[in-house]
């Protein structure tokens, strides 16, 4: 039927899409016994036939299951979806496609290995949703699903990963993965392997987020009150004089006066001084000073400069800037300065996907970003057609000449739409933004719902973009707020009902629901006080938690359920009709209507927002309202614009709508996409060193983790030791030199008999290797002996214990290092060479001398071992 519609790369699964089809009759005659014995069946056929072949068998079996748990059929792009998505690529599919059931589909095929499945969401809230439909789905194959939960503990945590299917957000994910490489205790680990991930949201992940690592954190011993000090100055710096603002790269640059003045107010030589590096305070302060604004980068919440995430909007609780800039922002609001931290292990977005096995994603926007993807990632992005032909008119650019008179427009323009009761969605690129707006429409007495980062509107965010397709309303949403969740004209009845069903048991307890629709009060009281207030005890705080968990299962006896259950259904009817004939009304009206009011950093982030409206087939459209002030075009756009309208001479509230300039805005914006895909790539060769690093160690300290005889692994480290020692030994003829190398094992190896050195000094190094090593064994058994006669088995916890305690160390240390080394790399001139090339190789060095510093500690200590015994009781 859509078979004119596919292109090639998609038609040639047009064969298996037939062929599950087929199967699909077969299975729908099977009794829900045996279609639960299906997963057995697929596994054994996996023993014989290879993964592929049993593609059709497996996805009539799934899509069978979907339809005994949801009442929906599958769409054969659903179906070409999630082959896609088994093929380890990304599936672009546009919102409300059905992308959770696409995931669910390559989940099952793949959980056939036994070796576990993660689908990554951008939320909790998202994972949860999903997690849940997955249930009821798998309920019927015998497959278990598991569910990161932000407080679980260690032991949740690993009962959930050890499901079939998890799901989890990606910072959980990339947390909980930093944390087992930090465990001292095999027990604490929670994860498996790195399998099979589908990433949902694939863009927003993979590129949206790639900027900031995940870091663990913690104290330092560094206490510095610089910060202050350095906003002092950075006041009494001016603008264009002292330094400047490069608002490409969000850079600031001093001038030479800028940095003699700031040499001066310190009374030191060099501002540089990587000893005493005040140039990062100067630089943070002034980034602080005139990059970073409040409200649009950070709100404060509790006394506590919280981050919102430029792309979504989102307040990123518990997130710090790191290198200092989060504690220069606290001081310029005057608030209490924390402590400096620590990195203790940290890990970007882009290596920790790259442990999988196998990597695919699901994304409304990826084609544009095609060529990164498959660059960075080996990942191929295949665009899906829609199920039905898309309907949505995306209107050319209206283009005004300020800022003031585009946001009047965009004001009438609501204000218009909400007369004929044309549901709206404008897309604002900030908090601040979206307040203005609000202001505006708070002025022309229009009533809109606001969704942005602040913390009081998070919650409500997916039930206010659920029912921002009903008549009359208006949605102003910074950025992506609410993605994951679909926009349905006439509104969504199942949250409706749900939102309908919290509200009344909640105003039993409080004893003042008056509800206006009789036919929904008749449907409610149903339930009456008594059984509410009786059976299910309810407790205001968490009531809403409770009515997410009664209406989807869980811990209610069965007559409670089925009552509540019932009441929901009708509910559900009820609201069913009502949708659809405001669906309807709504249709007439043109659907959804999307504003953009900004142009963004990337094509991508203006096809999400305008692909919020016209799902499946509904018609719909969008228009972007922008103006000459808008930074995109002061910044990257040129003179040629303003030129263009100044030479155009024309009022100033008439817009211009006119091809050149589209043309013009779009090479602005093409040249912003490909600024920032160099910084990712930059940032992602410089990771790639410390990624190589990074594995090499995590392998090492698992290899000891789940080792049982530590022992071997000291006594390698220590011969190690003892011939990096005499490589050194023979390549010196100094006579004084030499001497001081044997020394130096002497001490690492804690020997006693010094009196025998002298004899040494005219053995060739050979026989100095052979000595030392039997030396070490002697006194390594001797200091066994010792400690196993005072509690059995002591020499091996010790062993462990130095071992993971010095990599740890170590490895802290090194991160620092690395850090001073970028950023010392960034101050430094190389004439001809390349900065990268100069990092690779000091970094080289850095990480042999972290090796060489553990093997030698941990011999060291554990040769010692006898004092630490008395602590050990
Ligand atoms: P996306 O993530 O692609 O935006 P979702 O998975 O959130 O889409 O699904 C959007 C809506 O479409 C949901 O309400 C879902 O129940 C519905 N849906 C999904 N698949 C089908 C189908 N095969 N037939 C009818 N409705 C479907």
């Amino acid at each position: 039927m859509f078979q004119f519609l596919f292109n090639n790369k998609v038609s040639q699964y047009q064969n298996t899409v037939q062929e599950i089809n087929k199967l699909d009759i077969k299975y729908s005659k099977y009794s829900n016994n045996d279609l639960h014995k299906q997963t057995e069946w697929l596994k054994k056929q996996l023993s014989e036939k290879t993964i592929d072949e049993i593609i059709p068998e497996c996805f009539a079996i799934i899509k069978e299951a979907i339809k005994r748990a949801t009442n929906l059929i599958l769409f054969d792009v659903q179906i070409i979806g999630a082959i896609i998505l088994h093929e380890g690529k990304i599936a672009e599919m546009k919102t409300g496609e059905g992308k959770t059931l696409v995931a669910i589909i390559a989940a099952y095929l793949n959980s056939l290995f036994n070796q576990g499945v993660h689908i990554i969401t951008v939320n909790e809230y998202l994972a949860k949703r999903d997690a849940n439909l997955a249930r009821q789905v798998f309920k019927y194959l015998n497959i278990t699903i598991g569910i990161i939960e932000q407080n679980m503990n260690l032991i949740q945590r690993k009962q959930q990963y050890q499901a079939d299917i998890t799901y989890l957000t990606n910072s959980e994910l990339g947390f909980d993965y930093l944390r087992d490489n930090m465990a001292i205790n095999k027990k604490e680990l929670v994860q498996r392997n790195f399998f099979f991930a589908i990433v949902d949201e694939i863009d927003s992940i993979l590129i949206d987020e790639a900027r900031t690592p995940l870091i663990i954190s913690g104290p330092s011993d560094n206490i510095t009150n610089k910060y202050i000090k350095a906003k002092e100055i950075a006041n009494n710096l001016e603008l264009n004089q002292d330094y400047e603002i490069d608002e490409k790269s969000k850079n600031i640059i001093l001038s030479e006066q800028g940095i003699n003045k700031c040499e001066k107010i310190l009374n030191i030589n060099n501002l540089y001084d990587i000893k005493n590096p005040w140039v990062k305070y100067i630089i943070n302060a002034l980034k602080a000073k005139n990059l970073f604004l409040i409200n649009k980068d950070y709100i404060i919440k509790n006394n506590e400069i919280v981050i919102v995430d430029e792309f979504t909007g989102r307040i990123m609780e518990g997130r710090r800037w790191s290198d200092g800039l989060h504690q220069a922002i606290e001081a310029k609001e005057n608030q209490k300065i924390q402590q400096e931290n620590k990195t203790l292990a940290s890990i970007t977005y882009q290596n920790l996907f790259l442990l999988y096995t196998k990597l695919s994603g699901m994304t409304g926007t990826a084609k544009t970003e095609e060529a990164e993807f498959d660059k960075i990632y080996n990942l191929q992005v295949i665009e899906i057609p829609t199920n039905k032909k898309n309907n949505r008119k995306d209107l050319a650019d209206l283009i005004y000449k300020t800022e003031y008179n585009k946001w009047q427009a965009i004001a009438n323009e609501c204000f218009d739409m909400y007369q004929i009761g044309r549901p709206t969605l404008v897309g604002t690129t900030s908090i601040e933004k979206s307040e203005f707006l609000a202001s505006i429409l708070n002025k022309l007495n229009i009533p809109y719902n606001l969704l942005n980062a602040k913390p009081e509107n998070i919650s409500r965010e997916s039930e206010i973009i659920s029912q921002a397709g009903r008549k009359f309303t208006i949605t102003i949403a910074t950025n992506m707020a609410g993605r994951g969740t679909d926009i349905i004209l006439g509104g969504n009845p199942y949250i409706i009902s749900k939102i309908e069903l919290t509200n009344y048991i909640q105003s039993i307890i409080m004893q003042k629901y008056i509800y206006m629709n009789n036919e929904i009060n008749q449907i409610l009281k149903t339930l009456d006080a008594n059984f509410i207030n009786n059976h299910l005890k309810i407790n205001n705080n968490n009531l809403n938690d409770i009515i997410d968990e009664l209406l989807n299962t869980r811990n209610i006896q069965n007559t409670e359920r089925q009552i509540i259950g019932d009441v929901y259904i009708q509910l559900v009817n009820y609201y069913n009709n009502f949708c659809e004939l405001e669906k309807q009304e709504i249709i007439k009206l043109g659907g959804l209507y999307v504003i953009g009011t900004e142009r963004h950093e990337s094509r991508r982030i203006d096809n999400q927002l305008r692909g919020r409206s016209g799902r499946q087939g509904d018609p719909g459209s969008s228009r972007f309202f922008l103006s000459l002030q808008d930074n995109l075009i002061k910044t990257f756009g040129g003179n040629q614009i303003s030129k263009l309208m100044e030479n155009l001479n024309i009022d100033e509230d008439i817009p211009i709508e006119s091809m050149i300039l589209n043309k013009s805005l779009n090479s602005a914006q093409k040249k912003v996409e490909a600024y920032f895909y160099d910084v990712r790539k930059q940032l992602f060769e410089y990771d790639d060193v410390i990624n190589n690093q990074r594995q090499a160690i995590y392998t090492e300290r698992k290899r000891i983790l789940k080792s049982i005889y530590t022992r071997d692994c000291i006594l390698e480290y220590a011969e190690s030791t003892i011939e990096e020692i005499l490589n050194k030994y023979d390549r010196t003829s100094d006579t004084t030199n030499k001497s001081q190398l044997l020394d130096q094992i002497y001490i690492i190896l804690n020997l006693q008999n010094t009196n025998s050195k002298n004899r040494l000094v005219s053995m060739q190094s050979n026989n100095l290797k052979i000595f030392f090593i039997e030396q070490l064994r002697i006194t390594y058994d001797l200091r066994e002996t010792y400690l196993e006669q005072l509690k059995p088995g002591l020499m091996r916890q010790l062993e462990k214990y130095y071992l993971l305690q010095q990599i740890d160390y170590a490895w802290q240390e090194h991160l620092e290092k690395m850090l001073l080394l970028k950023e010392s790399i960034g101050w430094r001139s190389y004439g001809q060479q390349d900065p990268l090339t100069e990092y690779k190789n000091e970094a080289f060095n850095l990480f042999i001398n972290m090796v060489t510093y553990i093997r030698q500690t941990v011999i060291y200590l554990i040769m010692r071992s006898r004092l630490i015994t008395s602590l050990d009781s």
